[in-house]
């Protein structure tokens, strides 16, 4: 049986950046990639060509193949370490900031563009200090801006300079790590193959959290809890938001909120884009995109409450589903709803949505009333953040603001890790979304460094 350095499950950034920075260190490592999905020319999301909305495909594109997640995302590359993830409880601040550049670097030289958003600190100190006065922290930060139509040229030039250098398996999926006396020894797919390795990197994406908490808890590894963050997308006329956007690409406020005291923050806002539906778990939710190259009139942004749940409650997931859920048995998918009719205490109809001035770029949304799926206390929170924001641009709290329900971001159960990533398992790392340490493709690309550079040491 051929025996590798290292396998590596999940092709999205966590993943592909550990097999760069292994090769990096010490070219001749032998390494083996295992993806579920297919090659990046062979993956297809209906979405993407014919423009529609999610199909529900039994095999996610958007989600699986190479690059993960990544492949479809809107390739916003925010470079903080405070956005994306939680890699500051395992770096420090100093060293988080000079990977983050590190892996900046490789974007940019496999293709994706120079230009930095946010990078004016005057403007952004003005615009820091009107949010403040209005009860917003305006987190700092740069962002680059690929879209998602240079997404795939990006990854595909990433995949070529790759090419031959590394064993990839396409349609192939990790069932059961192996681990001899505590340490990782390969991996056994779900056809039965059995692939032995010295070191295992299980970073599986979003797709895959489900498999890695299951295998996880198989291998008796301690985990730790995630919150779920609830909420919806507000779609607004790009205009509004353009003295906010123009100096920040994608501006991450947060805002505690008076009544409960709860965070709420702006997650993925996409200027001049779409908003989309996206099917997760058995579930349609909300989600939004924007393109380098095709821009709508509208912006659109998330508003998320983050809750841990406490005692004897641990199923964080279970619960953003069922919300989710309940928007889909009232409105047989996602629900829209005008600002002013959430307010008026009526459900919104196609009729009221026609006549707004904010013309929905998701058309297959069920007018409906929100107030029926999301619970008060994160209403209030979301209304309360929407008035906070119209005080920095004026208009995000107009009537005829849509809302989109219901956004859920689930987060994985997080494995005990060290400060390299390994687990408690002796050389079997966790990396990027699926392990719960990030959630964005920049931190995703970090964990798959740290962990790559420890194994280099040991190799
Ligand atoms: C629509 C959308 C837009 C986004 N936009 C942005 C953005 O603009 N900016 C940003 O920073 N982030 C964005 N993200 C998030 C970003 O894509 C993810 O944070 C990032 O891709 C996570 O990288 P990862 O390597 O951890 O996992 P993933 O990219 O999810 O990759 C994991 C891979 O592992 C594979 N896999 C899972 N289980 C197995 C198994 N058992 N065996 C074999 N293979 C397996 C999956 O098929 C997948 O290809 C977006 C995400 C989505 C869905």
């Amino acid at each position: 049986m051929k025996q590798y350095d290292v396998i590596i499950v999940g092709a999205g950034p966590g993943g592909i950046f550990a097999a760069i920075e292994l090769l990096r260190r010490k070219e001749d490592t032998r390494i083996l990639m295992i993806e579920k999905g297919k090659d990046i020319d062979k993956r297809v999301c209906p979405m993407a060509i014919r423009e529609i909305s999610c199909a529900a495909c039994p095999e996610c594109a958007l989600l699986s193949g190479w690059g993960g997640a990544g492949a479809y995302s809107d390739g916003k590359l925010t470079l903080s370490p405070e956005i994306g993830g939680s890699l500051s409880r395992y770096v420090d601040e100093s060293a988080l900031n000079s990977l983050i550049a590190y892996v900046d670097g490789i974007y940019v030289g496999s293709g994706a563009p120079e230009k930095l958003y946010g990078g004016d600190e005057e403007e952004f100190a003005r615009l820091a200090d009107l949010a403040s006065g209005n009860r917003l922290h305006l987190v700092p930060s740069k962002i680059r801006h690929i879209g998602t139509d240079k997404c795939k040229i990006v990854l595909k030039n990433i995949r070529d300079s790759l090419s031959g250098k590394i064993e990839i398996r396409f349609n192939a999926e990790a069932e059961r790590i192996i681990t001899v006396k505590k340490r990782a020894a390969g991996v056994r797919l779900r056809d039965g193959t059995k692939l032995c390795s010295g070191f295992v990197i299980a970073a599986p994406g979003r797709e895959g959290s489900r498999w890695l908490e299951k295998e996880a808890k198989r291998l008796q590894l301690t985990l730790l809890k995630n919150p779920v963050d609830v909420g919806v997308r507000v779609e607004i006329p790009a205009h509004i938001f353009e003295p906010v956007t123009k100096i920040i690409y994608e501006p991450k406020l947060v805002f505690h909120s008076e009544k409960f005291n709860d965070r709420v923050r702006t997650f993925c806002v996409n200027p001049y884009g779409e908003v989309v539906k996206e099917y997760l778990k058995g579930i349609w939710t909300v989600n939004g995109h924007s393109y380098s190259g095709r821009k709508s009139t509208n912006t659109n942004f998330a508003l998320l409450v983050s809750t841990f749940f406490t005692e004897p409650f641990n199923e964080p997931i279970l619960y953003g589903s069922y919300l989710a859920g309940l928007a889909n048995l009232l409105g047989k998918g996602v629900i829209v709803q005008r600002l002013g009719d959430l307010h008026s205490g009526r459900r919104s109809t196609r009729e009221r949505i026609t006549k707004g001035e904010v013309k929905p770029t998701l058309s297959d949304s069920t007018p409906g009333d929100l107030s029926f799926v999301i619970p008060y206390r994160y209403l209030c929170d979301i209304l309360e953040m929407l008035e906070a924001l119209d005080r920095i641009a004026p208009g995000v709290n107009s009537e005829h603001t849509l809302l989109y329900g219901v956004e859920v971001k689930f987060y994985s159960m997080l494995p005990k890790l060290t400060k390299s990533l390994e687990t408690e398992i002796e050389n079997l790392f966790a990396a990027g979304d699926g392990a719960g340490v990030s959630r964005g493709l920049i931190q995703a690309s970090v964990s798959g460094v740290i962990a790559a550079r420890e194994i280099a040491k040991r190799l």
